[in-house]
């Protein structure tokens, strides 16, 4: 419910003002020590700006309920010993899924972002999205009994491709994942379980991963993820902030034009960039080409393994359709610079995967020539290097940042949200 100031006496605004700010107080340490790793009090003050005894109240309240914990000794300073604190992954965690065409994972992580176990499980053909949503579900709880006495805080479920939910949580609108539509997924997973279940995009995801486990750079704060494998898209972080739009679907690169007059996508628009250089474009151009009777190493059947082994043993057709792929990517990403103006594009998924060096080469070359001096001065294009799969771990740090807008609420909190 919400509150307005003429219903308050000047003492209970006051009131309602510090609790606010010491919700802001604790989150703000939180999350400085999960990026610092371990800190001392002094350390904490020092980053954070608030007072000594301010932190020592808020460390007070997280040792009680078992937030963090103290470890060992660090040097201080003028010589002087300070103990160490770190946040306490023994008490809680949060769960990351992920779901594609043919698998899901399940992923554990402790809120300092160290990740426990990742367990992978295979779609059976034509299983309906209820009964994947039923089994994920069953593997779900017995992840969360496993995790040896750790509480988990929130689970957060990355969806392939953009979607939209209306109020009662349903399915409404899914690009990628086939007999989804109408599914009510929010609301049977909330009911399912007892911490907060929140639903993001992969790319989305991904870039929080990004954002999350990626060393401080003053070009992350405008970032962009580009997911290119089955289908393309991009989760789009803005001065730090990710970027949803209306109604919650931006970041829809794959269905911006590079072809005015090109072909009709199902999405209504002519030439869209996904039409030309996806993962599976790839693999029918490379298939077509192979029924026209053109040579190549590549076998009858042949599966992006092939393609990309193909594609490094210098294989003419598979190279060349592999370098065509790259600057259509190269061509929707410079739209994209010259929409948003990141500082770091991160470039991911199985396209980029095939030949992820030849593919950064091709793709930053092309950028470089399309677009302005002080645009490309400014901008660093990259390939994802996190060594799990930035999807995953992306869904646990969206679950991780919604458990460190409260910490105390959500750590003391037996109850539902
Ligand atoms: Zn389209």
């Amino acid at each position: 419910m919400s509150v307005m100031w003429s219903d308050l006496t000047l003492s209970e605004a006051y009131s309602i003002n510090q609790q606010k700010q010491q919700k802001i107080n604790r989150s703000l340490v939180i999350r400085l020590l999960r990026r610092e790793g371990i800190c001392s009090r002094a350390e904490l003050a020092a980053k954070s700006g608030l007072q000594r005894a301010t932190i020592t109240n808020i460390i007070k309240e997280f040792l009680d309920c078992g937030l963090v914990r103290e470890d060992g000794l660090l040097e201080g300073s003028r010589g002087r010993r300070a103990i160490g604190l770190r946040i306490n992954d023994s008490n809680f965690c949060v769960l990351g899924a992920m779901v594609t065409r043919t698998h899901y994972s399940l992923c554990m992580m402790g809120l300092s972002g160290h990740v426990f176990q990742i367990n992978t499980y295979n779609i059976a053909e034509n299983t309906t999205a209820q009964a994947v949503i039923q089994q994920m579900c069953t593997h779900i709880h017995q992840m969360m009994e496993q995790a040896d006495g750790a509480r988990t805080l929130a689970i957060c479920l990355a969806m392939p491709g953009p979607y939209k939910t209306d109020e009662g949580g349903q399915m409404v609108f899914v690009t990628n994942l086939i007999g989804w539509d109408g599914v009510p997924l929010n609301s049977v997973l909330q009911r399912e379980f007892d911490v907060p279940v929140l639903v993001e995009n992969d790319a989305n995801a991904a870039v929080c991963a990004h954002l999350y486990f990626r060393k401080e750079e003053a070009n992350r704060r405008n970032m962009i993820y580009v997911v290119a494998g089955q289908g393309i898209g991009c989760g789009m972080c803005i001065d730090g902030k990710l970027v949803k739009g209306n109604t919650g679907i931006a970041g829809e690169i794959g269905h911006t034009s590079i072809s005015y007059n090109g072909p009709r996508c199902a999405c209504g628009n002519r030439g869209c960039l996904e039409m030309y250089c996806s993962e599976l474009v790839l693999m029918t151009r490379l298939r077509d080409r192979m029924g026209a009777g053109e040579q190549t190493v590549l076998p009858e059947n042949f599966d992006l393994q092939d393609v990309a082994a193909a594609v490094r043993a210098g294989d003419q057709l598979a190279l060349e359709e592999y370098r065509h792929s790259c600057v259509l990517l190269a061509v929707g990403i410079v739209n994209l610079v010259n929409q948003i103006n990141p500082g770091l594009v991160i470039l991911g998924d199985s396209l980029i995967e095939i030949y992820p060096e030849l593919m950064l080469k091709i793709v930053s070359e092309e950028v470089k020539e399309r677009v302005r001096p002080m645009v490309w001065e400014n901008l660093k294009i990259t390939v994802n290097d996190l060594p799990d799969n930035p999807i995953l771990i992306g869904a646990c740090a969206v679950a991780a940042e919604k458990i460190f807008e409260d910490p105390i609420y959500y750590a003391t909190n037996k109850s539902k949200c």
